[in-house]
């Protein structure tokens, strides 16, 4: 025993003379979404990357299941969270000062990367004949828990389309993990999910009893939302990835992107590595989820609307993907 302490101590002596650090490591921490949604796997793909170069980093990620785009927004504001995956829109607004940051900018935030697309998806009980948004009206529709990127789309929608979410439905605020059973159960005739494609929730509202149907968005609705809102585009839902649905073509809504943020004060260094490590990776990620399957790394800098922090910026120059 003492023997080896004098070892320790010797060793101990070695590694601080040559500066050597044992120093403890840095925990980070991801927020994303429900376990059955995208956002969550999709943490988990990126932690996996780095966590692989753990000793090199000295660096662990960690992956926590949140109420979506506005709770990492936030949550990253506060410093809880070092890293939140958030759709573009909600980045966009919150770095603004709009919709629910209005007159307080979360100037901090600082983008790192986009991930796959997500569209704004609308699943309704097929009994109910809602087969588009005009349909939902005298409906109990669950808009998604104040917390989640959908809420918001809902709203924007149902403005766009005239319809008063307050007076024209029965609107509910659950997280997006309860929507499936809660439809198969007939507590609620639709749903709303800004979600990637395939997903885990709407697999799960597929393949009950009750059938169920995409509801369209009107092209003149997804125009008017894309002529007004710069972060919008054009999307449609792949019918294929769900079988047993009952639309049988691709259902057209509009979209956004999902995106890493962080903080401005989270260290360079911290955000180099999960930088590099997910691109110079990038063939293995890309099979990681099957939303990921179109991204390309130049797809990866779009819909980047808060600064780029300054460690992901390093990697994007050294690599040339970047001036
Ligand atoms: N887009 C959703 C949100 O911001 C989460 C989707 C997911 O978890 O994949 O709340």
């Amino acid at each position: 025993m003492k023997r080896f302490t004098g070892l320790f101590m010797a060793a101990a002596f070695v590694l601080s003379t040559f500066g050597i650090a044992l120093a403890a490591p840095t925990y980070v921490t991801i927020g994303t979404g429900g376990v059955t949604g995208v956002y969550y796997p999709t943490g988990g793909a990126i932690a996996k990357m780095v966590n692989k170069k753990r000793k090199e980093y000295n660096l662990r990620a960690t992956v926590e299941s949140t109420g979506g785009s506005v709770f990492n927004v936030n949550a990253i504001a506060a410093g809880d969270l070092e890293f939140g995956i958030v759709q573009s829109d909600r980045q966009y607004q919150a770095y603004n000062g709009l919709a629910d940051w209005e007159g307080k900018p979360v100037k901090e935030l600082r983008a790192v990367f986009s991930i796959h697309p997500e569209s704004v998806t609308i699943v309704a009980n097929a009994e109910k004949n809602i087969k588009t948004v005009a349909d939902l009206k005298g409906k109990v529709v669950n808009i998604g828990n104040p917390g989640s990127g959908q809420r918001g789309n809902a709203e924007d929608l149902f403005a766009a389309a005239g319809i008063d979410v307050n007076k024209d439905m029965q609107a509910e605020g659950m997280k997006a993990a309860e929507s499936a059973s809660m439809l198969q159960d007939g507590r609620i005739d639709a749903f709303f999910y800004t979600v990637g494609h395939p997903n885990g929730s709407v697999k799960e509202a597929v393949a009950g009893a009750t059938k169920v149907n995409f509801v369209a968005v009107p092209a003149d609705i997804v125009k008017k939302l894309t002529d007004k809102f710069p972060y919008y585009a054009p999307a449609e839902i792949p019918v294929a990835e769900y079988p047993g649905v009952m639309n049988t073509e691709d259902v057209p809504t509009f979209g956004v992107k999902a995106t890493l943020c962080t903080s401005a004060n989270v260290p360079d260094d911290v955000v180099y590595a999960i930088t590099k490590e997910v691109f110079e990776n990038f063939d293995e990620f890309k099979t990681l989820h099957p939303a990921f399957a179109n991204l390309t790394k130049e797809s990866m800098l779009q819909g980047l609307s808060a600064p780029i922090h300054p460690g992901a910026m390093k990697y994007y120059k050294e690599v040339g993907l970047m001036k």
